[in-house]
């Protein structure tokens, strides 16, 4: 259900008007429902009930400390990518003891903290990263949990930029190199193989190829057991795409129905093959937590009509919403107040200074300089992704909670974004 609803004409966050909290925060300002992002999780959570499994949610797609302490409060683990992040899952009260650290470039200072801070596992993607890896913990007298991040090669079917299992990607280790890779792992001393893991890409609409992906995850851990490598979890990676409005583009799947298809492929395979021994299962799930629980609330500055095209000039931008100028992404476009008259066809652009500065292309909008646009569906890859290019101050962040909307994020202003800096003596 869509925490953002229209009431009395005006486009709601649960029980907030986005028109009060512009005038009350100002814009750009992304809002985010917190009965929205409790909901989402709990879609995962509740398919997990009774089960060996955990909730890792890939904290890249929103950090904001008040997101992930309202998850880790629900029990959630994390999926961390940098050494900031791990402390940033501290900072909110999160557990390192369930969190998991993927990334093709860690770096030693990152494995010496996440080791000191005893988190779950290392998910490796290469063999110089291992060698790396069992350095840093024999220096340290510890010995390092990992799961190699393996690429099934499965076509995920979606943007090539966020296609990550197939052979061309920078990531993982390539199925047909695996069991080589979990020999020489097995054999550093440093090391305690415990896992294996992928993560085939992201906005995939099926599950099909994540079932794909998860038969040869299978396949292999039998190949592994043969050789006296025994693995305790098997992680399915991210990737449960969200609806972002586009017409055919609608997830086929819910999220409980996916994760009963993993356990019940799970299960069979234990019962099978596997000698019933158990297996935890991971979920590394960012764009399904946290999309659709936020917009990007932002005002009309101009209306410009052109020869070609009529532009709509709002004051955020791709600094603070960058999928449309990466990804070439489609973002729904609201009013948060409808008003009447003719609707006129306008791209949706920022005041930067790039022709890739745009928000949305091709809407009709009735809006007047001095409106409101929400930009719908801004949870996940919004404001992590932001910069201060143009030296613009990134967003504020509000968490609406019922009637009462929450700042936890309040804006920068410009002297903050040049106070690191020094002139020349
Ligand atoms: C980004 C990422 C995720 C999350 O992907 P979503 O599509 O947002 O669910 C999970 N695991 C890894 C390794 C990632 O890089």
């Amino acid at each position: 259900m869509s925490q953002f609803t229209i009431q009395d004409g005006v486009l709601h966050a649960e029980g907030v008007s986005l028109s009060a909290i512009a005038e009350r925060f100002g814009t750009p300002t992304y809002v985010y429902s917190k009965a929205a992002l409790l909901e989402n999780f709990n879609a995962y959570h509740d398919a997990c009930q009774g089960r060996d499994a955990l909730v890792c949610y890939a904290m890249k797609a929103n950090s904001n400390l008040a997101v992930l302490d309202l998850l880790a409060r629900q029990g959630a683990g994390f999926d961390i990518v940098s050494g900031g992040e791990l402390l940033r899952v501290i900072a909110a009260g999160g557990d390192p003891g369930k969190t998991i650290f993927s990334g093709v470039g860690k770096t030693v200072e990152e494995m010496q903290l996440a080791l000191e801070k005893g988190i779950l596992c290392f998910n490796v993607e290469s063999i110089p990263e291992l060698h790396r890896l069992n350095e840093v913990a024999g220096k340290l007298g510890m010995r390092a949990p990992v799961s190699l991040r393996v690429n099934p090669n499965v076509d995920a079917k979606t943007h090539p930029y966020i296609a990550t299992g197939l052979k061309a990607n920078k990531f993982g280790v390539a199925f047909d190199d695996a069991l080589d890779t979990y020999r020489s792992a097995a054999a550093l001393p440093n090391l305690d193989v415990v896992g294996i893991d992928c993560h085939i890409g992201s906005q995939l609409l099926d599950d099909a190829p994540l079932l794909e992906a998860l038969d040869k995850l299978i396949e292999l851990i039998d190949t592994l057991h043969g050789e006296g490598i025994h693995i305790h979890h098997l992680d399915m990676g991210g990737g449960i795409g969200v609806d972002y409005g586009v017409a055919g583009d609608k997830p086929a799947v819910p999220v409980g129905d996916y994760l009963t298809r993993v356990f019940a492929r799970v299960d069979a395979w234990r019962a099978e093959k596997h000698e019933g021994r158990p297996i935890k299962v991971i979920f590394e799930p960012g764009r399904s937590i946290v999309a659709d629980t936020g917009v990007l609330l932002t005002k009309i500055e101009y209306l410009k009509p052109g020869v070609e095209k009529n532009f709509c000039i709002v004051d955020a931008a791709m600094n603070d919403l960058m999928r449309p100028a990466l990804y070439e992404a489609w973002m729904d476009v609201q009013q948060v107040t409808a008003r009447a008259g003719e609707a006129v066809t306008y791209d949706v652009v920022g005041p930067v200074c790039e022709s890739g500065d745009w928000l949305a292309r091709e809407r009709a909008l009735t809006a007047q300089p001095g409106d409101l646009l929400a930009i719908m569906t801004a949870g996940a890859y919004g404001m992590t992704m932001a910069s201060n290019y143009n030296t613009r101050g990134r967003a504020a962040e509000i968490i609406v909670d019922g009637e009462e909307a929450h700042l936890v994020r309040r804006r920068e202003t410009p002297a903050e974004l040049f106070a690191l800096e020094t002139v020349l003596k």
